[in-house]
């Protein structure tokens, strides 16, 4: 017999579920790529930094997390009491799956044998736990200048797996990483071509990107930024127009924290929404099927925990 189907019918409105959830000792986290209803209803949203540190510093016996396995995995690890599970087990990353801990663990052996040194690697929130495992720090978008800037200039870094934040790490500190080849497919996909034109379709308007995005399209913006750099930059610039270049859901998040702007998403090169397909793989449907079965569950083996762990402990020291 199948799982029974919710209706959307059946679905109560965003308030009511997060009481629900408070009542039954849930805290529901989300990522500020999901859609608006998921965002409505959770005890906070935010970036990875802000979602672990929410994770890190939470007493509660469950959390739903919703956005993609690496991030229910990073919750997992930082808060080892609760019991973490996710609307769907399927939301994948494919920045995460671009590096496979076991090619990793071969090009740091390669790295070591030709450098004489083994290299530091720091890691981008946006990999795997068995990554994390074998990474000496982890980073994200809003703290990685910082991260790296921890690192004595002596020493060789790996960054892993994303090679264009990395190479604007390598622009913006003036290290010169080693960068694993991986990329997330919905940054990769936009166009600075067609960012050119709305650009000039909105004269006065300021263009943010993140530093996902391919070097074209971080030479053609104003601002490269996190997340919650670019909410802090909506809040406080006087512009009125922002042109925005990361994933859709992103503008419901910007329009809830300063509704005075416009905010238009920078297009990609074949798609206009660049929506994110496997956080929208979390639904409200999902979501609450998941807070009345608490699962699937998402849970790091051992083995692996202890070390990831210490290397996200190192980021939050840094950060
Ligand atoms: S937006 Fe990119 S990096 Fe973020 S979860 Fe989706 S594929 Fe991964």
């Amino acid at each position: 017999m199948g799982a029974p189907v919710i209706s959307l019918t059946d679905i109560p409105e965003p308030a009511e579920i997060r009481d629900l959830a408070t009542e039954r000792g849930i805290l529901v986290l989300a990522h500020s790529y999901q859609d608006g209803f998921i965002q409505d209803s959770a005890h906070f949203v935010g970036d990875s930094l802000e979602l672990a540190r929410e994770a890190a510093k939470s007493d509660a016996e469950a959390i739903c997390f919703c956005g993609v396995h690496f991030m229910a995995e990073t919750a997992a690890l930082l808060c080892p009491q609760a019991e973490v599970f996710v609307p769907d087990l399927n939301a994948g990353c494919s920045l995460a799956d671009s590096c496979e801990a076991e090619e990793l663990a071969k090009y740091q052996d390669y790295l070591q044998s030709k450098l004489g040194k083994r290299p530091q690697t720091v890691a981008y929130i946006n990999c795997t736990a068995a990554v994390k495992a074998l990474s000496d720090i982890i980073c994200t978008s809003g703290n990685a200048k910082a991260v790296v800037e921890s690192i004595p200039e002596d020493d060789p870094i790996l960054f892993v797996p994303d090679r264009h934040l990395g190479g604007w790490l390598n622009e913006t500190t003036g290290r010169n990483m080693e960068l694993w080849n991986g990329s997330c497919m919905v940054h990769e996909l936009f166009s600075v071509d067609t960012l050119c034109d709305l650009q000039m379709a909105n004269p006065g308007s300021v263009t943010i990107s993140h530093p996902e995005c391919p070097k074209p399209v971080r030479d053609a913006s104003d601002y490269v930024l996190g997340t919650a750099g670019m909410l802090r930059l909506a809040q406080e610039n006087s512009a009125t127009t922002f042109l925005v270049g990361t994933e859709g859901n992103m503008l419901y998040r910007l329009e809830q924290v300063a509704p005075q702007n416009t905010y238009i998403s920078a297009p990609g090169a074949s798609c206009a929404c660049n929506l994110c397909p496997h956080m929208q793989l979390n639904t409200s449907a999902k979501l609450w099927e998941a807070l009345e079965t608490r699962g699937p569950r998402v849970v790091v083996p051992m083995e692996i925990a202890h070390p990831a762990r210490r290397a996200l402990d190192r980021m939050l020291e840094v950060a």
